[in-house]
């Protein structure tokens, strides 16, 4: 493998690109709350990926540079591409995919993607909505998060952002309510001002019937 094994640093890589696709800042505090790190352990592989020239800080703010980028396209596209394989080839469950695809990504030769890109007919996205990077034809403009939606419109779901990946629960919940990508959705109604959290939400008709979801779902949902 030419680029070696470097879980650790390629997870850091990931998360960056992933919050930055969602157009998030991103700061410190902001990569251990989504890696479950501790402070220190944060700064450590920052600083760390600061010398190896992958990403800059502007005053609190971390980007990612260009060699940095194509390291984490890199890393992104042997993810999305394993979650392909694995749902498309060995049938695995949608809403299970992502997890099994984080240790793969690792192990993926260049040469181990060319065959999984013939193998699943070369794929735009990953089964979850996500644009495969390097791939063509992917447009994510004109798309929003579902939490702007207005009531008794229609949207068509583009994407479940990858924040809400890596929970299986919620992933399981939302396929079986039919709000998977490409899928039509009819917002109902909106609840955002409840006083009890859980009465608060969105209340989506889709294919599969109606339902309620609540706002830190609905604000990883994106839609045209
Ligand atoms: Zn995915």
């Amino acid at each position: 493998m030419s680029s070696g094994f470097h879980p650790s640093v390629e997870q850091y890589l990931e998360t960056l690109y992933d919050l930055s696709e969602d157009g998030e800042t991103i700061i410190q505090a902001r990569l251990a709350e989504r890696l479950k790190h501790s402070a220190p352990t944060v700064s450590a592989v920052v600083k760390k990926l600061i010398g190896d020239g992958d990403v800059i800080k502007i005053g609190r703010n971390i980007q990612l540079t260009e060699k940095g980028l194509k390291r984490a396209q890199s890393v992104v596209r042997k993810h999305r591409l394993a979650e392909r394989l694995l749902t498309d080839v060995l049938g695995i469950e949608w809403h299970l995919v992502h997890e099994e695809a984080g240790l793969l990504e690792h192990v993926i030769s260049d040469r181990v993607e060319q065959k999984i890109l013939e193998i699943t007919g070369n794929p735009t996205t990953c089964p979850h909505g996500n644009p495969i990077p390097g791939s063509q034809s992917v447009n994510t403009t004109g798309e929003f998060r579902l939490l702007s939606c207005e009531a008794r419109k229609t949207y068509k779901i583009s994407r479940i952002g990858e924040v809400l990946e890596s929970d299986t629960e919620i992933l399981a919940l939302l396929y079986s309510f039919g709000i998977t990508p490409g899928k039509n959705i009819l917002i109902k109604s909106i609840n955002f001002e409840a006083t009890h959290l859980q009465d608060s939400g969105l209340t989506i008709q889709t294919s599969k019937g109606i339902n309620t979801i609540g706002v830190k779902i609905a604000e990883q949902l994106w839609v045209t």
